[in-house]
């Protein structure tokens, strides 16, 4: 979501004459879209802020720490200049300039965001996002995201509509639709409409081969969703679960609003529905109380479940949360104890993924490239299943459809070769304006 806002920040500032550089000591304009689900994530943008050294920068903070901390980051980064609030978009350039004499603080109420009115300056042609909701009401005892992203809002459908079939004409054929929780979509509608109801139409829009979407929660997901997976070609079969915890009582505490078993009925459901199904999870260790017998739970499950890939994180403690309210009554979890969970856990779905990844070799797939690859001569591009290909760089022009063959499988992600490329590049038009700004972010 915020990598996707990001895509309107720089939508916004390049129609306003500025131009993107990745060499941030060059720019007149630093911006840091910021994460506040994870203290670490936090960590990293203090650490990155020390670092500035650019003389005469504007350097600015907008996303979740901005909302969560406001002008405290002032306090604690006094090189900071600005920090505002996506839904403050519209008056970027503006308050750029006020920057430059004062700190400014603009933060607008969060719950009037209408971001998707921006320009957008994608990442990909190929691939893009589509938001339909913002927010999230669901309140999971230990999350941030209620708090700084508001309560969730549905994009009207027609408007969600709109920006497919226009993606669509200018050569779109995958996307992702996103959401904190993409299945109570529409119920704060005067008239309700399912999610289901929403893919099936967006995956009938003409010139659109692939739909993602993102984030499914197991209490909210209908069985009406697995329908539409298996009988519309388009959307793919993968699907992002988290169960977050194997245990009970952990869920109970996590306020996740259904069970170990609810959430083992579901994902049997999806595989005996959506043939081929790629399911993948988020899962949390250390939640405060969480014992020895917990844990083992939730190494269960994983080992029950047999998911393609974990996002797996050691419970980080979010001021004002519920959970973080409930550390003294049911204890903290130390450090030592979280990492050795985290690494069981990890080494655990790491065997499985590795496993897993071996039904691919030898397939044909259709790879969609996205990015390049930090290391070696590739790039990095994802199947319908969302599994990660990297394929030869020479081969493989970054924002292409390819025909690829699977030739070898590893701990995270598999290997390819070109067998056709079934959608080259599209060239995009070379900016103007000479005399520009620069802006890094
Ligand atoms: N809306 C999505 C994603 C929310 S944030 C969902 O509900 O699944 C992405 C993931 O971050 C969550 O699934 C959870 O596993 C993790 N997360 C959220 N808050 C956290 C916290 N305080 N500590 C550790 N992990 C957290
Ligand atoms: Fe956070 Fe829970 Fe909402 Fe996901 S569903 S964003 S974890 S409150």
């Amino acid at each position: 979501m915020n990598v996707h806002d990001s895509e309107h920040i720089s939508g916004v500032l390049e129609k306003a004459g500025y131009q993107r550089t990745d060499l941030p000591q060059e720019a007149d304009v630093v911006i840091f879209n910021t994460c506040s689900v994870r203290k670490s994530a936090e960590d990293k943008v203090w650490g990155a802020l020390q670092a500035i050294s650019g003389k005469g920068q504007v350097v600015a903070v907008c996303g979740c720490m901005a909302r969560r901390l406001g002008a405290d980051i002032f306090t604690r980064a006094p090189r900071v200049n600005l920090v505002f609030g996506v839904e403050e978009l519209g008056k970027i350039v503006d308050l750029i300039e006020m920057s430059k004499n004062s700190q400014v603080l603009a933060l607008g109420n969060v719950d009037d965001c209408e971001i998707d009115s921006h320009p957008t300056k994608r990442n990909n042609f190929l691939s893009a996002w589509v938001p339909i909701s913002y927010g999230c009401s669901r309140f999971c005892s230990y999350c941030v995201v209620p708090y700084v992203r508001g309560r969730e809002r549905s994009r009207p459908f027609s408007e969600i509509l709109a920006e497919v079939d226009s993606l669509a004409s200018e050569g779109t054929v995958e996307v992702i639709l996103l959401g904190q929780n993409v299945n109570s979509y529409g119920r704060d509608f005067q008239e309700p409409i399912g999610f289901a109801e929403v893919l099936d139409f967006v995956a009938s829009v003409e010139g659109i081969r692939r739909v993602k979407f993102e984030t499914s929660h197991p209490r909210d997901i209908s069985y009406s969703l697995f329908e539409v997976m298996r009988n519309r070609e388009e959307v793919c079969p993968h699907l992002h679960l988290p169960f977050q915890s194997g245990s009970d009582r952990v869920l109970k505490h996590m306020r996740r609003g259904y069970d170990r078993q609810f959430y083992l009925d579901v994902i049997n459901h999806a595989r005996e529905l959506v043939p081929g199904i790629s399911l993948t999870t988020d899962i949390i260790v250390g939640f405060p109380g969480e014992t020895e017998s917990d844990f083992e739970d939730t190494l269960a499950l994983v080992e029950e479940a047999q998911f393609d890939f974990a996002y797996i994180f050691k419970y980080s403690s979010r001021e004002n949360t519920r959970a973080y309210l409930l550390e003294a009554e049911l204890g903290k979890i130390s450090e030592a104890d979280k990492t050795r969970r985290f690494l069981e856990v990890s080494r655990l779905q790491d065997e499985i993924t590795e496993r897993a990844l071996k039904r691919f070799v030898g397939r044909e797939e259709e790879v969609i490239t996205l990015s390049h690859a930090k290391k070696g001569p590739y790039v990095i591009g994802r199947t319908a299943t969302n599994h990660i290909v990297l394929l030869p760089e020479k081969d493989a022009p970054i924002d292409s459809l390819i025909r690829a063959r699977i030739t070898a499988s590893g701990k995270h992600a598999l290997r390819g070769e070109v067998q056709e490329l079934l959608i080259p590049k599209r060239v995009e038009p070379l900016p103007c304006a000479e005399n520009v700004l620069r802006y890094s972010g």
